[in-house]
């Protein structure tokens, strides 16, 4: 069974054909801005598609957003770097075009179904992922069932609030975590004390300094909020900020241990710290559709 895994982010675009084995068939990564041209955002979607397939056949399609989606998974609700996807309903459409069942989920679920699938861990757990890239993406597995919520709006980690912090957040609200735990605090870190620095080398020449153990901090009292909730069997980490080079795991790890509960489930809290791959969203969305063909 050969499915159609989709990333759309603000910034580039993925789709890759992915067959049982999780082996991918072929692969694209392009600017968003090259596949939506026009205000007729789904039709842009479905020409992509079927150019880049070029007739192979295709059993399913899963599509992955960093946005909020509804409960029942077929519209995007809130997504601040692709505001046009908002309240179209592309399940149904992409289904209808396409002819095949469509499936569309958050990113960091897709993310957190590969994660799984690579480091062979149990859908029938607890597992959650934090994910630190430009912001905290989070997503929580519950025995093989992601947690969705009331509205759909589950697992936004993000967005806890920071008692006493102004920042404002993409998502309206005023002090989410994200401003101090993500990618770009981190940059902005790096702007307001080491402005000579490539970000590539922050945590080689300044993972000791104050400012970076700081960051640390903020980035385990997001994890560890979670883990105190959920008790999890295992706590997933990781997304663009943790795979930089010299990123201090092992200071993470420590720092997230320090802030959960003793002696559970500090105790024998299961962390894995998880490696990007290119096509990691698309092969995700791909296991994440067979659990629902
Ligand atoms: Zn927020």
């Amino acid at each position: 069974m050969n499915i159609i895994g989709i990333d759309i982010g603000g910034t580039n675009f993925r789709i890759g054909l992915v067959d049982e084995n999780n082996n991918v068939l072929s692969f694209k990564k392009v600017p968003t801005s090259a596949v939506i041209k026009s205000t007729s955002v789904l039709e842009d979607i479905s020409e992509y598609v079927e150019d880049f397939l070029k007739d192979t056949p295709f059993d399913a399609l899963a599509i992955g957003f960093p946005a909020t989606l509804g409960r029942e998974r077929k519209k995007v609700l809130q997504a601040p770097n692709l505001r046009f996807m908002e309240n179209l309903n592309v399940t149904d459409y992409l289904s209808k075009r396409l002819n095949v069942p469509v499936y569309a989920e958050r990113d960091v679920t897709m993310a957190i179904y590969f994660d799984m699938a690579k480091y062979n861990i149990a859908a029938s757990s607890i597992t959650c992922a934090v994910y630190y890239g430009t912001g905290v993406g989070n997503a929580i597995c519950i025995n093989e069932t992601p947690l969705v919520g009331k509205n759909g709006t589950a697992g936004e980690l993000g967005h806890i609030p920071v008692i006493g912090d102004t920042t404002p957040c993409g998502c309206g609200n005023i002090g989410c975590i994200e401003s101090l735990a993500g990618g770009k605090a981190l940059r902005s870190i790096l702007e307001r004390f080491f402005p000579e620095t490539p970000i590539s080398d922050v945590f080689t020449h300044h993972g000791n300094s104050a400012q970076i153990q700081q960051f640390l901090n903020n980035m385990s009292i997001a994890a560890a909020s979670e883990v105190n909730i959920l008790d999890p069997d295992h706590l997933l980490i990781g997304g663009g900020v943790t795979n930089m080079t010299d990123f201090p795991k092992d200071r993470l790890k420590e720092l997230i241990i320090k802030h959960s509960r003793k002696p559970y489930p500090a105790e024998n809290l299961n962390i894995v710290f998880t490696e990007d791959e290119p096509a990691k969203s698309v092969i995700g969305a791909a296991i994440y559709a067979r659990t629902r063909i």
